[in-house]
C-alpha cells in the first residue's frame, strides 16, 4: 500500500484544483517559507478525519477553508481526495485504487466518502484500523512527535505498538461491544 496521489481544493492555501502524485519511492517537498508544504501535511492528516483545528495549526476547522487573498475571493468549501494503491490489498476493500474523500462547507458540516461513496468517518477509521495508517496512526510523524512517543506515559506508548502489531481494531470493537 502507498500514497499514490492527493487532490486539493480550496484547502487553506490551496484555492485552485491541484493534484499531486506520488511514487512507491520517496517523495520530498521543498520549497520557500510559506509555499505550502506543511499544508499538504495538513491535508493528508485532515481527509483522514482530523478533528482538532490546532492539529492543522488553525483556531476553528474552517480556517482550512482558502480564505482569500489580495487577488482572490476566499472559496466556499475546502476538499481533499486521498488515492491509495491497494494492489497488495493491505486495505480490508476489494479494490486495488482506494479513493478517501473529506469536504466540508463553511457550515462546518464534512461530508466523507470512499470510492465515491459517501460514508461515515467511522467507516474511513475503521478502514485505516492497524494499518498504522488514519489520524492517530504512526505514518504521519509530525514535528515534535518523536518527543512524545519517548515522553509518553508507558499506557500511551503502548498504544504506537498496539497499532504496529494490529491489535488496534480488536481492542475498538471489543470496547464497542461492551459499550451495547
Ligand atoms: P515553512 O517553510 O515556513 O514551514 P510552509 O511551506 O510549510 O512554510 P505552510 O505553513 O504550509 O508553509 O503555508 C503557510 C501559508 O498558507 C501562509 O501563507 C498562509 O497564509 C497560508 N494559509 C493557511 N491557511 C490558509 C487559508 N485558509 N486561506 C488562505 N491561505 C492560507
Ligand atoms: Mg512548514
Amino acid at each position: 500500500m502507498y500514497l499514490k496521489s492527493l487532490e486539493i481544493q480550496g484547502f487553506k492555501s490551496f484555492a485552485d484544483k491541484i493534484v499531486l502524485n506520488f511514487n512507491s519511492g520517496l517523495t520530498s517537498v521543498v520549497g520557500p517559507n510559506g509555499s505550502g508544504k506543511s499544508n499538504i501535511a495538513d491535508a493528508v492528516r485532515w481527509v483522514l478525519g482530523e478533528q482538532s483545528a490546532k492539529t492543522l495549526r488553525g483556531s476553528r476547522m474552517e480556517d482550512v477553508i482558502f480564505s482569500g487573498t489580495q487577488h482572490r475571493k476566499p472559496v466556499g468549501f475546502a476538499s481533499v481526495s486521498l488515492v491509495i494503491d491497494n494492489s497488495d490489498r493491505t486495505l480490508p476493500i476489494d479494490f486495488s485504487e482506494v479513493t478517501i474523500t473529506r469536504r466540508m462547507y463553511r457550515s462546518g458540516e464534512s461530508e466523507y466518502a470512499i470510492n465515491k461513496t459517501p460514508c461515515r468517518l467511522k467507516d474511513i477509521t475503521e478502514l485505516f484500523m492497524n494499518t498504522g495508517v488514519g489520524r492517530e496512526g504512526y505514518s504521519i510523524i509530525g514535528q515534535g512527535r518523536i518527543d512524545e512517543i519517548l515522553s509518553a506515559r508507558s499506557e500511551e506508548r503502548r498504544q504506537v505498538f498496539e497499532e504496529a502489531a494490529g491489535i488496534t481494531k480488536y481492542k475498538a470493537r471489543k470496547r464497542e461491544a461492551e459499550r451495547k
